[in-house]
């Protein structure tokens, strides 16, 4: 038996109030597949009024600051994410270790503080495309791991999310035996950190997830479900990858 499936949505920074009417599709196909998890991480304006209005749904963040509370202008804590409603955040997209300098020690603290309040910690890594020509892959994401992860994290408190940064947003896709490996040796680097719960961690694939290839990718061993990014959006496209996921079993 596989560890449970999670399907989570990365809206980004799109989205409106009105594009919350997305979600009752979202739910209501969460709902029908009793299976595995769905969760959509909206941005932070709009947790509150998504988990309000799907309470059903596990509505998460995209970032969470380290610090508790403080002066860190623009910054949102873990705490008030749980206030809000929000179940998980996803910490160290690429997009914000690029754009934001996010260290694989900022990612941990950020993991770290995200599990103290009750998310769920969706640590993000993967190679760029330099990296992965350079044979360099398994070792950029090994490292990675090595640094972000928070040594007490468990199967429940933990998820990591493979996403080759090449694979983001561009409709490329990694070979089906080229993610095989990566996420055989991310379970590998897991176990050493974690130890016997690092077998429990879900390990997601990100990057270019589509209605056509999420049933292919969610089949490949060590595949613990799927970071969606502009599938997400709409349900006429998450859906059926959350379909997609179910029947990869
Ligand atoms: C992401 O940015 O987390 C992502 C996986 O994006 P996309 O699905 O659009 O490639």
């Amino acid at each position: 038996m596989g560890l449970r499936k999670l399907v989570a949505g990365n809206w980004k920074m799109n989205g409106t109030l009105a594009g919350l009417a997305e979600l009752d599709a979202i739910a209501e196909a969460a709902a029908r597949r009793t299976g595995l998890d769905v969760a959509v991480c909206p941005p932070f304006t709009l947790i509150a009024p998504a988990a309000q209005l799907r309470p059903d749904l596990a509505i998460g963040a995209q970032d969470c600051a380290a610090a508790a509370s403080g002066a860190h202008t623009g910054c949102v804590s873990a705490g008030m994410i749980v206030e809000a409603g929000g179940r998980l955040a996803i910490v160290g997209h690429s997009e914000r270790r690029a754009a934001q300098h996010e260290t694989d020690a900022e990612v941990r603290a950020k993991a770290a503080a995200a599990i103290a309040a009750g998310l769920i910690a969706i640590v993000c890594v993967g190679e760029s495309e330099a990296e992965r020509d350079a044979g360099e892959a398994e070792a950029v994401v090994t490292r990675q791991l090595r640094g972000s992860l928070p040594r007490d994290a468990t199967g429940a408190t933990l998820v990591v999310a493979y996403e080759p940064i090449w694979a983001i947003g561009t409709g490329r896709t990694p070979s089906l035996d080229d993610v095989a490996a990566i996420h055989a040796t991310i379970r590998a680097e897991l176990r050493a950190v974690l130890g016997d719960e690092g077998a429990r961690v879900r390990i997601l694939y990100g990057g270019s997830v589509k209605p056509d290839n999420a049933r292919a990718l969610m089949a490949v061993a060590e595949v613990d479900g799927a970071l969606v990014g502009g599938a997400s959006l709409k349900a006429a496209d998450f859906v059926p990858i959350i379909e997609g996921a179910a029947a990869a079993g």
